[in-house]
């Protein structure tokens, strides 16, 4: 699978990793719109959100959870969290990931 995602959770291609455990890892965009601009993604490839099935429940609330304890290490008072679903929502790598905003 050609999946730019899958291959910096295999180290295939490098990137700038912040944080990464059993299911997670969490690294810098590439491209930042924001003073902080993180991205939390799971190891296991999934789409999209709308590809999630009911055992990806645990991985979900562990994804907030993932980007809280980032947030907390970083010492960022506020921070926005956001997923894109679907390229019209302006998704354009389809391996699920959540974005984490902050210092605006
Ligand atoms: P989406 O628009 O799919 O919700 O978010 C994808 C994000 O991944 C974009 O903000 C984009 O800048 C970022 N991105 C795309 N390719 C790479 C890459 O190779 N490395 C990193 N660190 N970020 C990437
Ligand atoms: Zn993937």
């Amino acid at each position: 699978m050609d999946c730019i995602f899958c291959k910096i959770i295999n180290k295939e291609e490098p990137s700038d990793f912040i944080y990464e455990n059993d299911n997670f890892i969490v690294i810098k965009d590439i491209k930042p719109s924001a003073p902080v601009h993180l991205l939390i993604i799971p190891k296991k490839h999934i789409d999209s959100v709308k590809h999630l099935e009911p055992e990806d429940k645990d991985l979900m609330g562990e994804m907030v959870l993932c980007a809280q304890k980032v947030a907390k290490e970083k010492n960022l008072k506020d921070y926005r969290l956001r997923i894109n679903v679907g390229r019209g929502a302006g998704q354009i790598i389809d391996h699920l990931h959540m974005h984490l905003f902050s210092g605006f």
